[in-house]
């Protein structure tokens, strides 16, 4: 009956402008369920991760009240590692390595309590995967959301876009996009997308906000301007986990709901950016939450 959240829990080396952060935790479950676990306490994580994977991390994942008992430890292999740098703008960086490690033949078995979740966060990793998990369940999910990233379009486009068509709403990138539809207006890359299967499709445009399209509607969110983003790792996966996070706390899915979701959402990636890693994400209060939306509220009402 919880939220089923499915990605990579990664370490990652990253180095922006304001310094580098060697072997931190990361990955798309990590910040995403992170992110949700402020709005439901039934996020129920599938995942896989090497002997090598941090306990103090995954302490916190239970502390927080999420379900781990669909991550799959492989000892003696080695978890899932990407490394990335930005450069000053940084809305744009580069993927320096992407090592696959466990994830390579990465085989989901949901737990049987998992398989009549009724929300789904399908995040980035392997196509196959996100398939083999939709595959896996018992019952019509109310809600399927996938995010994504270039990497798999660039090496698994095909069973990309067959998960595509199985799920109610795509979260990707501005280029990504583009690149999906090969169209460069977003307006009419949305209708491209929306013609592969999600009814709904949200383009995050990193400090430039997101976009929310559905039928012939467009509800535009701003991202907060902030003084110094210091590390934008994990800002998309943590904005999706706060999006699907707020709309299992309203149990409604409508346009109107998800305009409230993906404030919220906006909210939780710029907590994320304001330090490396999880480091900002650990232990917010509900007040810093709600004072964050206010902010939003604030900065467009005239
Ligand atoms: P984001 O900044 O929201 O795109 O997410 C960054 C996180 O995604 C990092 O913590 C990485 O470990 C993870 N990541 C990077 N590349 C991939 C990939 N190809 N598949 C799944 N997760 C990835």
């Amino acid at each position: 009956m919880g939220l089923l959240t499915v990605g990579t829990v990664a370490f990652d080396t990253i180095e922006t402008p304001n310094g580098k952060a060697e072997n931190v935790v990361g990955g798309a479950a990590l910040y995403a369920g992170l992110s949700a676990s402020y709005f439901t306490n039934e996020v129920n994580i599938v995942s896989v991760i090497g002997g090598d994977y941090d306990d103090d991390t995954l302490e916190l994942m239970k502390s927080r009240g999420m379900n781990l008992d669909g991550i799959q430890v492989k000892p003696g292999e080695k978890s899932f590692f990407w490394a990335g740098k930005y450069h000053d703008n940084m809305n744009a960086r580069d993927t320096l390595t992407t090592e696959l490690n466990v994830l390579a033949d990465f085989d989901p078995v949901l737990p049987p309590h998992y398989s009549d979740d009724e929300y789904i966060l399908l995040g980035n990793l392997t196509p196959d995967v996100q398939i083999n998990v939709l595959d896996q369940l018992t019952s019509k999910p109310k809600l399927v959301v996938l995010d994504t990233m270039n990497f798999w379009m660039d090496i698994a486009m095909e069973r990309l876009r067959e998960a595509i068509s199985r799920i109610d709403v795509l979260t990707i990138n501005d280029e990504e996009a583009r690149q999906l539809s090969g169209e460069y207006s977003l307006v009419k890359a949305a209708e491209v997308i929306r013609k592969m299967g999600p009814k709904t499709l949200i383009v995050k445009k990193g400090e430039h906000g997101a976009l929310l399209f559905q039928d012939n509607q467009i509800f535009f969110a701003p991202a907060l301007p902030l003084a110094e983003v210091f590390d934008p790792t994990g800002a998309g996966d943590t904005f999706a986990g706060g999006f699907i996070g707020y709309l299992v706390r309203s149990g409604d899915t409508s346009f109107e709901s998800m305009k409230t979701a993906i404030i919220y959402g906006s909210a939780m990636a710029s907590f994320c950016v304001e330090r490396f890693s999880i480091e900002r994400l650990k232990n917010l209060e509900t007040e810093e939450i709600e004072n964050r939306v206010q902010k939003f509220r604030d900065l467009v009402k005239f």
